[in-house]
């Protein structure tokens, strides 16, 4: 009897204990918190890239992993190289339609969904890198850039820059404006259409096919990026000039596009902690090109025996006239195009005159003999 009493007691003590416990578990309210925290979002990126291309293909790559290690994990981000998910040409629409939450690119592959949306990675004699960055960030250009892409349900981030481009390589000399006429020369975008009317004859080509287009002759010339990527392609093999600056690309910027239905369901340190890993590959692809090329440009010049030129003044001048005038019939489309240009326009006016001032008398003084 006795025993038994115990063993009631003991019992009711467990039974209280258990009351007790349930007690102190988290609140519904925690629980939700609890899930949410826990939760990981596993996202695709589909670029426009070969997988680990150097720069661009690496580029993406970084910032899929700088996603995952700043959220602690709880954003995992696979990426995909061109044709592996979707073609280079379809990544806009596979993110804009939900087929990956991710896509690292450049704005001017889509001007054939909106030609206004060029403004936004490169137009000839446009900005350089640290001016567009400034434009971007803090001259309107990203509110415009966001208004723009809303309507494809995307959010876009700038998130990388190669830099000023080269002109690209010849294998013949341009002394005079003369020397276009008729020269057939990969060159895409609006700087293909400059081109066109310079006399020239622009070619559209992917990367691949370049090296032998120019070594069969079916190519006078080409432009690609500059000498840490145009050194990997062995370009110097094949075209005997190396022609500088890169007039049609002065500092283009690299995208990356976010399905906004996706980045709208994350928590919104995840959103900031997203849009913050943008910023940084956009920054460290810049300082990646700056570092690279000009190791790249010595190696081509002293041991490829490359042949530098620069483009003459009147060549520079002719090139630029009739950029303007692209450019302009570019902003005339539509309004879109016409608010987004008066908005860069503006700001090139503006730090045209600081950069006389300040970069340029700068760079001169360093030089100054
Ligand atoms: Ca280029």
């Amino acid at each position: 009897m006795k025993k038994n009493k115990h063993v009631i007691t003991g019992l009711l003590l467990l039974l209280s204990m258990a009351v007790v416990i349930s007690g102190c578990s988290p609140k519904e309210g925690d629980s939700k918190q609890k899930a949410v925290i826990e939760k990981v979002y596993h996202w695709k990126m589909v670029t426009t890239w070969p997988k680990n291309f150097p720069g661009l293909g690496t580029g993406a790559n970084n910032l899929a992993s700088l996603i995952d290690k700043m959220s602690g994990g709880r954003i995992k981000v696979k990426v995909y190289g061109a044709k592996e998910l979707v073609p280079a040409f379809e990544v806009f629409d596979a993110v804009s339609r939900g087929t990956a939450e991710m896509g690292h690119g450049a704005a001017y592959y889509w001007k054939g969904k909106n030609e206004a949306i060029q403004f936004f990675s490169t137009i000839p004699f446009g900005l350089t890198a640290d001016e567009m960055n400034g434009w971007l960030y803090h001259g309107g250009g990203l509110k415009l850039w966001r208004e723009v892409y809303a309507q494809y349900n995307l959010v876009p981030a700038a998130a990388g820059n190669t830099g000023v481009q080269m002109g690209g390589w010849f294998n013949r000399e341009i002394k005079s404006l003369a020397d276009i006429k008729g020269l057939k020369m990969r060159i895409p975008g609006l700087g293909g259409e400059v081109f066109k009317r310079a006399g020239g004859t622009p070619v559209n080509l992917p990367g691949g096919e370049l090296y032998t287009a120019l070594q069969t002759g079916a190519l006078d010339a080409t432009e690609w990026v500059g000498p840490y990527n145009d050194l990997a392609f062995g370009f110097y093999k094949v075209a005997k000039y190396y022609y500088y600056p890169g007039w049609h690309e002065p500092g283009t910027t690299l995208e990356a596009i976010i399905n906004k239905k996706a980045f709208d369901a994350l928590p919104a340190d995840l959103q900031e902690i997203v849009l913050a890993a943008c910023k940084i590959v956009n920054q460290d692809m810049l300082a990646e090109y700056m570092a690279r090329n000009n190791a790249a440009l010595e190696t081509l010049i002293n041991e490829h025996h490359v042949q530098l030129r620069a483009f003459p003044d009147d060549v520079l001048k002719e090139l630029r006239r009739i950029s303007d005038e692209v450019v302009e019939e570019l902003a005339n489309k539509d309004d879109t195009a016409k608010r987004i240009y008066a908005s860069l326009k503006k700001y090139r006016e503006q730090v045209t005159a600081w950069d006389e001032i300040s970069e340029r008398a700068f760079l001169r003084a360093r030089t100054i003999k």
